[in-house]
């Protein structure tokens, strides 16, 4: 009898399970999803099953919705659901000197305005608000990752972490007195700190950032570079981004830019290059055997006049190329991801007078699967594939721009703007619904930023 019962019950259990499901926290659908995975697959209709922090499985939603039951759901029927995007180079808290100083060369706008603006105000609560205000921008846009390179970086940490957004997140290295600390010395051993305090951390891969190696010794490159490889973890640098910077390093050592850094061993090891404008033939071999990952910034290159990055002949030769937006002051006024991936693939084109080169696909993979490569983040992040993270995004498309539309790439890179982004998951958190911020105070951050301009701008009276 009571066997007979046990029986029953299990019988009872399994076809509620097949009623039912097997138990999620989320199930996304929409209209389309761009899955970016090995098979490029979009599915019309589709869904993808969230348990915890990862992807637990992608598929036609009337399959999806069969096999899980969910215990919340967001159905976007006029959408299309992507991986969330990566943005492999900023300087986050720029973002409080957005504008103060366009237009000019280099060197006026670094002497007269951004080193003099920086010393008289870039401290621990600047980094936070000029986080809080980037990060709240990024997420809107559709950005889930992003590669830093700041002063405080271990503020922008938290920050980051409060945002709920993923960051490749590199404390500076710089042969003046910074904001932070006065010498490469202290840099680096404050940097050897922060990486032990991220070692772990879900959303945060702390890494060590010489600036460049115009703005470095040699020891403190080397340091920087030892630093990283004691803890496994990258190091994020400038590399060939003007011409004056290879022509110094050819006067300085007969060697361009990338070969003086290779001499130096600090490209062998976990390595994000920022620009990649100047690399010759000789310089790609040395990019490609070592296995650095790169970061176009069109944006910042159009704006500072410093040249266009060969990204076509970089993809070609499997080089791994991301995105990114550069700094807020000056070298780009914004961290719009849409932006940079219509940019880069209308660059390539007029650039080789090749309509062909760049097509809107590969600047969509730019942006996502190809950053995740750069970044060597790629079995964690960069497509919606199971066991990967869940870091999510929707795009409406129910505005005139967005209709109607033949290729869902082609809409992705040459039509759609960030304001399209209506949701966002970071690692399985829902951190942007239907366009509004979940974890930051919107307001209360944007009047932080008019408040630091008033200021701003009275230093540099
Ligand atoms: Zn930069």
């Amino acid at each position: 009898m009571r066997l007979a019962y046990k029986w029953a019950c299990s019988l009872l259990l399994a076809a509620s399970a097949a009623l039912h499901g097997a138990p999620a926290d989320w199930i996304w659908s929409a209209r389309y999803v761009v899955t970016m995975d090995p098979q490029r697959r979009v599915l019309e209709n589709g869904a993808v099953v969230i348990v915890g922090d990862h992807i637990a499985a992608v598929g036609p939603r009337a399959e999806i919705d069969k096999a899980w039951q969910p215990a919340q759901r967001l159905d976007r029927a006029d959408a299309i659901l992507t991986p969330g995007l990566i943005n492999t180079h900023t300087h986050a808290p720029m973002s409080l000197f957005r504008g103060i100083a366009d237009d000019m060369n280099l060197q006026d706008w670094l002497q007269k305005f951004i080193f003099p603006a920086e010393a008289r105000n870039v401290d621990r609560e600047f980094v936070r608000w000029g986080t809080r205000l980037a990060c709240l921008e990024m997420a809107l846009g559709g950005t889930t990752t992003y590669t830093d390179m700041y002063y405080f970086e271990d503020t922008i940490a938290q920050t980051t972490r409060e945002c709920g957004l993923r960051g490749m997140l590199g404390q500076t290295i710089i042969g003046f007195p910074a904001p932070d600390y006065k010498t490469p010395e202290a840099a680096l051993a404050a940097t050897e700190t922060f990486l032990k305090a991220y070692a772990q951390d879900p959303l945060i891969v702390p890494a060590v950032a010489p600036h460049a190696i115009y703005t470095n010794s040699d020891a403190t490159l080397k340091a920087a570079r030892a630093l990283a490889n004691r803890y496994h973890a990258p190091l994020v640098t400038h590399l060939a981004e003007t011409r004056h910077e290879n022509d110094e390093q050819l006067a300085k050592r007969h060697m361009t830019a990338a070969a003086a850094l290779d001499s130096l061993g600090a490209l062998t090891g976990w390595t994000v290059a920022a620009h990649g404008v100047w690399l010759d033939d000789a310089d790609l071999k040395i990019i490609k055997a070592r296995g650095v990952g790169l970061s176009h910034n069109p944006s910042s290159n159009m704006k500072l006049a410093s040249g266009i990055a060969p990204a076509v002949k970089i993809l070609s030769l499997a080089i791994p190329m991301g995105l990114g937006t550069d700094g807020v002051a000056g070298s780009n006024n914004d961290v719009d991801m849409m932006e940079e991936m219509d940019l880069a693939a209308k660059l390539q084109k007029v650039s080789t007078m090749d309509p062909r080169a760049l097509p809107a696909e590969q600047a969509f993979a730019m942006a996502t699967i190809t950053g995740a490569r750069a970044l060597r983040l790629d079995s964690m992040i960069g497509s919606i594939e199971t066991g990967k993270r869940a870091d999510l995004i929707t795009l409406r498309l129910d505005a005139p721009h967005a209709v109607p539309m033949y290729n869902v790439y082609s809409q992705l890179v040459y039509a759609l703007h960030s304001s399209d982004v209506a949701d966002v998951m970071v690692n399985g958190r829902e951190i942007v619904r239907d366009r509004k911020i979940l974890t930051l105070d919107q307001s209360a951050v944007m009047a932080k930023a008019r408040e630091y301009q008033e200021r701003i701008q009275t230093s540099l009276r």
